[in-house]
């Protein structure tokens, strides 16, 4: 079964191949020939997924699916969430996609803060012979008071899944990506399309 993936980041491509198996093939953007930078503007997980794998069914009329991610943090309202990406930017202005500072304002945010209860959240947004359908994937956890550990990328220094003593960025990425909200919400993908 051939398949799109609205990507082109290298990690989250070999994650999802690695859990689809050889029964797939999945494309990202540049196989297709997709340069562009395909918006994301809702205002929610879902939307976001949803408009990338509708602009890449529109355009290349390919069977397709597409992700988003969000930090969801209980005592900010669950914020960032949908401005995970670009939390600082979203909060104090500056430059887009800046992992360091989005992590220093969500430690600012928490400081002082008890209830310290996040999930990261993704949502999968799949077109399959027309029809559209989403899944999610969620990893509970928790909002440490400082950064450990060096793997992984993004947030994982300071998040820490219920259960485990350290960060995601303290387990290593194979462990992490048994548990990841990623894998979780790729896992009911692939029991969908195994299913086809
Ligand atoms: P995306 O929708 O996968 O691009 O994720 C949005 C943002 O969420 C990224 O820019 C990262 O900062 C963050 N993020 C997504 N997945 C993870 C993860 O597994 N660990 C830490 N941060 C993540």
């Amino acid at each position: 079964m051939k398949l799109v993936f609205a990507t082109n980041n290298v990690h989250k491509l070999s994650e999802v191949r690695q859990i689809l198996g050889d029964a797939f093939e999945v494309s990202s953007l540049s196989d297709i020939g997709c340069h562009e930078d395909i918006p994301e503007t809702a205002d929610t997980l879902e939307g976001n997924a949803l408009q990338k794998a509708r602009y890449v069914h529109e355009h290349f009329g390919c069977d397709c699916f597409a992700d988003d991610t969000g930090l969801e943090v209980d005592a900010l309202g669950g914020a960032p969430g949908v401005h995970t990406a670009r939390y600082a930017a979203y909060c104090c202005g500056g430059e887009d996609h800046n992992t360091a500072a989005n992590v220093d304002v969500l430690l600012a945010n928490m400081k002082k803060k008890r209830n310290r209860n996040a999930r990261f959240r993704t949502v999968i947004a799949l077109i399959y012979k027309g029809e559209e359908y989403l899944f999610d994937g969620i990893v509970e956890g928790d909002i440490l008071t400082e950064r450990r550990g060096t793997d992984g990328f993004g947030y994982d220094p300071v998040f820490r899944p219920k259960g485990y003593e350290g960060s995601f960025a303290e387990m290593g990425v194979d462990a992490k990506n048994t548990i990841s909200h990623r894998a979780r919400a790729t896992q009911k993908l692939v029991e969908f399309l195994k299913g086809r």
